[in-house]
């Protein structure tokens, strides 16, 4: 079995710092040897391979549980290929993704799940997992859940927005909900309230409405908190654990916090875009701001303020991207004269690990926490931990080499996602994945692909770890 030891690194694990060396043996780590032991006492283990991580961190991977690649939507498809966009995460840091398979209306869960591993199989460079997109709930869905459950899914995403499409009503969402609950399975919820935005955008078209700006003004903040608290009372009355994706708006985050002061099992993530971009970005001339337009939309920029302090409180305990990259030639274009055409998503799965540093460099966030909220919480959230999200003894090598103090501008000239523009295009960075390591193979070395398509396996998933 062929070792590896990383010396002279400082490991920051979600619990804080420490100076250690740590030693991996086949894909697993064998051990972490703190330095004040092995410089005073034996000399380090003899390895195969010695990497030199002076003066960097030494990082348990990147797990991001919130991407789209290849996702159908309107009749096209994000950009990014299982094959693409695993590494380009594997660039930024990300050592796991949890992508959604993506239920069509009157298809079968467990077909839906065999065509989402078909796509994945073989294509990616790093281990990956799915969660399920329930878009038609009947008695065939809700038994199929339990299926699901078997084959390592056990997190199930229903929307509240997008009507006619992903939508599920009340009623819907109770029956799933309480399907879940009863193996302990997770509902994740897109929480807009989608019937009362479907009308404020018809207001906004008839009268004339149709820049990219008008996609955030018609969702307004108060209608993500509306929907918020209404999952969450569904969610407490089926006795279900809840996790808000792509938490935007301070209204939403308000009814998760209280939701979470009564010990209701209910979690939520945000993105880096909701982080740093905002509004403004939408209203940018000559259609560009269609390439910011996701759903939930950018919010005004004191929006963001809430988000970080959420972030530090815990009330958000995960970052994730919601990569779903669409290129703005022949993709975000097709929306021109009519907002409501533009697909939905931004690229960032490749950022993720840069941006939320920079939380740490203006002082938002400790560098523990940088890590719990990248990688430690989410591997306890979503059934994957302590094979990922830690470095310790058994663990996977899931392991990213980070240099603080490196400089990085973010551009789509040199970034690596299959999309032909950046959101943070020109955004100047401090920080910089030196190596990335998944199970032990050496993916991203010193600005050079070194991973393999096939490399990433499936990850059968368990339940959450933070249920009470
Ligand atoms: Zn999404």
């Amino acid at each position: 079995m062929s070792t590896t030891l990383i010396s002279g690194g400082t490991v920051v694990s979600a619990n804080g710092t420490l100076d250690a060396d740590v030693l991996v043996a086949g894909e697993k780590i064998a051990a972490v040897l703190a330095r004040e032991v092995t410089e005073t006492g034996e000399a380090a283990p003899a390895a195969d391979r010695v990497i030199d991580a002076t003066g960097k961190y030494v990082l348990p991977g990147g797990i991001d549980v919130h991407t789209h690649m290849e996702m159908p939507f309107g009749g096209t498809f994000s950009v990014d290929t299982f094959e693409t966009g695993t590494r380009a995460a594997a660039w930024g840091g990300t050592t796991t993704i949890v992508d959604f398979a993506v239920q069509a209306k009157g298809t079968s869960l467990l077909a839906t799940l065999d065509k989402w591993h078909s796509k994945a199989d073989g294509n990616c460079a790093i281990d990956y997992g799915f969660h399920m997109i329930v878009s038609d709930v009947n008695d065939q869905t809700l038994k199929e859940m339990d299926a699901c459950i078997g084959a390592g899914v056990n997190s199930f995403k229903m929307f509240m927005a997008y009507p006619g499409v992903f939508y599920a009503t009340d009623g819907e969402i109770l029956l799933a909900m309480q399907q879940a609950a009863r193996s302990g399975a997770t509902v994740m919820m897109h929480a807009e309230n989608g019937i009362a935005i479907d009308q404020l955008v018809a207001q906004a078209l008839a009268a004339g409405h149709t820049d990219p700006v008008y996609h955030g003004l018609t969702r307004p903040p108060e209608l993500e908190g509306e929907a918020t608290s209404r999952a969450i009372t569904l969610a407490k009355v089926a006795a279900c654990p809840l996790y808000i994706v792509h938490l935007s708006a301070r209204q939403a985050l308000e009814a998760v916090a209280q939701a979470r002061d009564t010990g209701q099992n209910v979690f939520a993530e945000t993105c880096p875009q909701y982080l740093y971009l905002s509004l403004d970005d939408l209203a940018r001339p000559d259609f560009e701001g269609s390439k910011f337009v996701a759903s939930p939309p950018l919010r005004p920029k004191d929006h963001q303020a809430s988000l970080w302090s959420g972030l530090r409180t815990n009330d958000l305990s995960v970052v994730s991207t919601d990569h779903c990259p669409f290129c703005f030639k022949d993709g975000k274009e097709l929306g021109r004269g009519d907002f409501s055409k533009i697909p939905n998503g931004m690229p960032g799965v490749e950022h993720r690990m840069d941006l939320l540093h920079q939380g740490v460099v203006a002082g938002e966030l400790t560098l523990p926490r940088w890590v719990e909220v990248a990688s430690t919480t989410p591997a306890r959230m979503f059934g994957l931990y302590p094979r990922k999200g830690v470095i310790a003894a058994g663990s996977d090598a899931d392991i990213v080499i980070y240099d603080p103090a490196a400089r990085q501008t973010l551009s789509a000239a040199s970034h690596h996602m299959n999309v032909d523009y950046s959101a943070y295009e020109g955004m100047e960075i401090t920080g910089r994945v030196a190596t990335t390591l998944s199970r032990g193979r050496t993916v991203i070395d010193n600005g050079e692909y070194l991973g393999a398509a096939g490399h990433g396996a499936f990850l059968p998933r368990g339940l959450n770890q933070y249920l009470l």
